[in-house]
């Protein structure tokens, strides 16, 4: 087995004149993280890299850019496994925060597995990572789309879902994104020299949530897994529905059952769209190193790279 990588940007409704965007975004992570593979990283060092690289990008929800909350703020939550150990670190509802990965990351080399709001950026200074103005998070676009209300008919429901790895379609479902110029959710998973598979995801969350509200994205077996010799998983959509099913759980046991990333990625969003009526995506690999990716919202930005490829595959 080789080297590999899978990142995404979300699942939802990506308007078409931003697909450009959403590739080069993706297909800049999956090079940030198969340079931290190529020098010798791990892949815990190449999924927090990816991730990093995402969450600096203003065009995705998650780090800078990250969409706000119905009192106007940015909550964001994050999370990594190492399929290695099982360790596990995550951050929910903190504000003050650059890389909320970076410091799930902390928490993971830590005795904790989540850490929330103060109290997680009391440990970020504990642990020598920076506070941030919770303002510089903040991106003129989404303060504006704040204060203009975001609205439903900017939804992740407008237009057909687009492309064949669609495994059930939206049609006019509850939102993914409330503010459909943003792709969603970040999120990677990578397999390194020594077969070792991390796994993580972060995240603004959904647009205008509940103060406090916290989605799928930093809770283990929801929002990401990895597990050695199974696979991984990195998920995004309606962060409610993925808690139901502890959904990135279901597909790394599918994958544990003997399917293919791509067979394990598309099972379980069929089911949750079948079960729960849910929408999103989510991105696998297997323990084999086969990249998978599926969704059943209009759109889901990805991008990946293996051993021996010529360059990075990137997609919409
Ligand atoms: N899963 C995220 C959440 O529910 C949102 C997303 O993926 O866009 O917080």
């Amino acid at each position: 087995m080789g080297l590999a990588l899978i990142v995404h940007g979300g699942a939802g409704m990506i308007p078409p004149e931003r697909y450009d965007a959403a590739r080069a975004g993706c297909r800049a992570a999956a090079e940030a993280g198969w340079r931290a593979l190529l020098a010798g990283g791990s892949a815990l060092d190449a999924t927090q890299a990816a991730i990093m690289a995402l969450e600096d990008n203003p065009s995705f929800n998650a780090g800078t850019g990250a969409v706000l909350t119905s009192n106007g703020h940015a909550e964001l939550d994050a999370g990594l496994m190492d399929g290695e150990s099982l360790h596990v670190g995550a951050v929910a509802g903190v504000q003050r925060i650059k890389n909320p990965v970076a410091l799930a990351r902390a928490v993971l080399a830590s005795p904790h597995v989540l850490l929330v709001g103060p109290g997680a950026e009391l440990f970020a200074t504990e642990s020598g990572i920076a506070l941030c103005d919770p303002e510089t998070l903040v991106t003129p676009e989404q303060r504006a789309r704040w204060q203009r209300g975001y609205r439903d008919g900017d939804d992740v429901n407008a237009g057909p879902a687009m492309g064949g790895l669609d495994v059930g379609g939206v049609g006019q479902a509850a939102s993914v994104h409330s503010d459909g110029h943003k792709h969603g959710t970040v999120g990677a998973v990578a397999i390194d020299a020594q077969g070792r598979i991390a796994a993580g995801a972060s995240t603004g969350g959904i647009a205008a949530k509940h103060p406090g509200r916290v989605g799928d994205t930093p809770l283990p077996g929801c929002g990401f897994i990895a597990e050695n010799g199974l696979g991984g998983v990195s998920s995004t959509g309606h962060g409610e529905d993925f808690i139901r099913l502890t959904l990135a759980r279901r597909a790394l046991d599918y994958m544990a059952g003997g399917m293919s990333a791509q067979a394990a990625a598309e099972a379980a969003i069929r089911l949750l769209g079948e079960r729960v009526g849910g929408h999103g995506g989510l991105i696998t690999l297997d323990a084999q190193g086969r990249p998978g990716f599926a969704r059943n919202t209009p759109a889901m930005a990805y991008a990946y790279m293996l051993e021996g490829a010529a360059e990075i595959v990137a997609g919409v």
